[in-house]
């Protein structure tokens, strides 16, 4: 079941013994977001920072998620079917007023989403949302399978800078490194790969360099070069779960774990 649609049981009963009028605890976004509950409700007031694109989700529903923020902190707002279709009227920059969103918490990681008892209204009130970095990316946790090896390949590195070693010769005992000037007695073995990864909402994913090697549980470039085979059936045998980080449209993984199958 969607983690998002868990709790509607709990919001119906909220409702039975709610008054029409009444309207859920006012935060600020950022210092008190730790102590939203999930499956309560929030009201808040708060800035459109970002209008993200029309998305569907594996239930085949439409949804799209807005990137809310006051002074104190950001987080993500998410619309679903008709609402997701006509953003609630809302663009980037707008101010808004919103009265009993619901508390989302996933993998740690909280939102709120625009419920049936949702009011959203545009306020002229000025919403002040410097956002540092921190507060711009949003980190969430993707589990995905490897769709393909884009590239797996070996070359002969610099012992000291690790940078490829461009015009190597096999037959002298020594080299030098034509991006750090340094001789070397024996190069070694350094591994490019990138790994396109898909996503269990079919999203796409490109790994590379020291992420890539991680998700293939690389810690020896050479034990893998004489076990490519062994590599191989491994990688696209595991599922992973990554720790991302989305700033700027860019996705960096900041963290792998293999899941059992
Ligand atoms: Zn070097």
């Amino acid at each position: 079941m969607c983690p998002e649609m868990s709790g509607s049981r709990q919001l119906f009963n909220s409702v039975c013994c709610m008054s029409k009028d009444e309207v859920s605890p006012t935060y600020p976004l950022g210092e008190k977001k730790h102590v939203m509950q999930a499956n309560t409700e929030v009201t808040m007031t708060a800035k459109v920072m970002s209008v993200g694109d029309l998305k569907t989700a594996k239930t085949g529903t439409k949804y799209r998620i807005l990137h809310i923020a006051d002074e104190t902190g950001s987080l993500d707002l998410k619309l679903w079917n008709n609402d997701a279709e006509t953003k609630c009227g809302l663009s980037e920059g707008h101010t808004i007023l919103a009265q009993n969103l619901k508390v989302s918490v996933y993998h740690n990681i909280r939102s709120v989403i625009k419920s049936f008892k949702t009011t959203i209204t545009k306020v002229d009130e000025v919403c002040n949302a410097t956002l540092s970095p921190e507060q711009t990316s949003s980190r969430s946790a993707i589990e995905c399978s490897i769709k393909a090896v884009k590239e797996f390949s070996f070359y002969n590195s610099c012992p000291t800078c690790n940078k490829k070693v461009i015009s190597h010769d096999d037959n002298k005992c020594f080299g030098k490194c034509d991006s750090c000037n340094s001789y070397y007695n024996k190069s070694m073995l350094g591994s490019t790969c990138r790994l396109a990864l898909q996503s269990e909402h079919d999203e796409s994913l490109l790994a590379f360099g020291q992420q890539a090697l991680q998700i293939c549980a690389v810690t020896n470039v050479t034990e893998v070069k004489d076990n490519m085979e062994e590599v191989m059936q491994t990688i696209f045998s595991t599922r992973y779960r990554l720790a991302v980080n989305r700033r700027n449209n860019q996705t960096i993984i900041s963290d792998v774990t293999t899941l059992d199958v």
